[in-house]
């Protein structure tokens, strides 16, 4: 139970991930938690209606394992028990970088966890299920966020539930319903400004297959990464292992470019990626399930910490904050690391401040931007390559370009350059540890020995 009470009643809209891990962060300050979601949430691991992209691979990054692990001990062997594949980063997966060298398989040193999203996020949500103060309450839609009189506060939502609707209040509620719909309606009903954001126009299409493993899989992999060189393809694939003995394979294009949802089409595709490894794996396969399609147009990223005015006892979290391009397997781990950031606000806040609750939504704004900046570059800047995307391009953009190539071919040669790449990938380190001095030394003249052609 609480020991350093911050307010009696917390509520969270949502259970996805992101509602997930703030209801844990919340578990330890409010006297009850209760968790709304207007799907039925069934104990099995099954894809539901509102989270349509969970039939989709969902790769959770190293970041993102250690943030769910702070927030709930024990998740990993809770999802090897339900089935998820362990990897070993670095050795277990092939990367695949045409026109350039692949990364060598190396041990990297840390063990991650491969399975589908129903599972991860069943087994998160029974872990929270099992804090005594939560409550987690199915077929319970959210219609609005009620604001107080004065239009200062928020203090409480309206929820259609068992066919009536009625509306419960709280110290504290928290919008981790998707993409923010109900604080951005509340911001415009008490007519007040909705943040500014930052879009790019990735135009990805995706499609999800999943095969049976083969009895007789390649030992030289688990799992492949064919990441289109974005100045000469404009198509990728990921295949990975997951419970039940399943490969997911995704393949994804851009800009007009669909995979087809058929599985003939689909091989095609397969083939056409600039390596075939994927291909080869899957081209006398059968799928075990239909094949999955899903098209995001933009990268989107909120900026709620410049708002002059946000109603005290709310925050809104999840992908409200940031989508990201799901080819780089961010958005879950992301909304984990906010979970583990609320967490360490509520405690000090808890403690320092006289107003906990009036604190608690800017500083976590304001902290909440740093958090995004590696993901959002991890992306943008190879989204940004493509002529088509829409966005603004970062100064030097072509200097940075040739610097990450400079620094791709590096990794090749020196293993601690290879994991530093990885940490940074899986945001276990902020993206400006690849410019440290000594080793931006060695990049810029890896730059001068070999720069990339102009032309590609
Ligand atoms: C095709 C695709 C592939 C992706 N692949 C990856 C990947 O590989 N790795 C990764 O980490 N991320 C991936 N993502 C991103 C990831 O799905 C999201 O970042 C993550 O689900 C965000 O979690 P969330 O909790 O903010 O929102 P969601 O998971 O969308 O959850 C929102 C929840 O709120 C509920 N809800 C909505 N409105 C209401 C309401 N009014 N009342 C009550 N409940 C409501 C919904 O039912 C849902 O349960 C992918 C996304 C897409 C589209």
């Amino acid at each position: 139970m609480p020991n350093r009470l911050v307010g009696e009643r917390a509520i969270v809209v949502g259970s996805g991930i992101g509602g997930l891990a703030a209801a844990a962060a919340l578990a330890d300050f409010f006297e009850t938690v209760t968790v709304f979601d207007r799907d039925d949430l069934p104990d099995l691991p099954q894809p539901r209606s509102g989270v349509p992209q969970g039939r989709h691979l969902h790769a959770l990054l190293a970041a993102g394992l250690n943030a769910l692990d702070a927030l709930f001990p024990g998740i990993g062997q809770d999802v090897i028990t339900a089935g998820a594949v362990p990897m070993q980063a670095g050795r277990d997966t092939l990367y695949e970088f045409p026109g350039l060298q692949p990364l060598p398989q190396r041990d990297l040193g840390w063990e991650g966890l491969s399975m589908s999203r129903p599972v991860l996020e069943l087994a998160v949500r029974r872990a929270l299920g099992r804090r005594p103060n939560v409550e987690i309450r199915p077929r319970s839609r959210v219609m609005e966020l009620i604001a107080d009189p004065t239009g200062a506060g928020v203090t409480g939502v309206r929820l259609a539930a068992d066919g009536a609707s009625r509306s419960v209040s709280a110290d504290l509620v928290v919008d981790a319903s998707g993409r923010g719909a109900l604080t951005l309606a509340v911001l415009r009903s008490l007519g007040r400004a909705v943040p500014d954001e930052t879009t790019i126009g990735i135009d990805m299409r995706y499609a999800t297959a999943q095969f049976a493993i083969p009895a007789d899989p390649p030992t030289s992999w688990k799992a492949v990464l064919t990441v289109a060189d974005p100045r000469a393809s404009r198509r990728g694939g990921v295949l990975v292992p997951v419970e039940g003995n399943r490969w997911m394979v995704v393949l994804a294009g851009v800009h007009g470019d669909m995979p087809p949802a058929e599985l003939g089409g689909f091989r095609e595709y397969a083939a056409s990626l600039p390596t075939p490894t994927i291909f080869e794996a899957i081209r006398n396969l059968e799928l075990v399930a239909p094949i999955e399609r899903h098209a995001l147009p933009t990268s989107v990223r909120r900026y709620f910490d410049r708002l002059a005015f946000y109603p005290r006892g709310l925050l809104t979290t999840g992908d409200a904050l940031s989508v990201f391009n799901p080819a780089y397997g961010q958005g879950m781990s992301v909304r984990a690391q906010e979970g583990v950031l609320l967490r360490r606000l509520l405690n000090r806040l808890s403690t320092e401040s006289a107003d906990p609750l009036a604190e608690l939504a800017p500083a976590f704004f304001a902290e909440a931007q740093p958090l995004t900046d590696t993901p959002w570059w991890n992306a943008a800047v190879p989204d940004l390559v493509h002529p088509e995307t829409t966005g603004e391009r970062p100064p030097q953009f072509a200097e940075m370009l040739q610097y990450g190539a400079a620094l791709r071919r590096l990794a090749v040669e020196d293993a601690d350059v290879h994991r530093l790449l990885m940490e940074v990938q899986h945001l276990l380190k902020p993206r400006n540890a690849l410019s440290e001095p000594t080793l931006a030394a060695r990049v810029r003249a890896a730059m001068a020995a070999a720069p990339l052609p102009a032309s590609r």
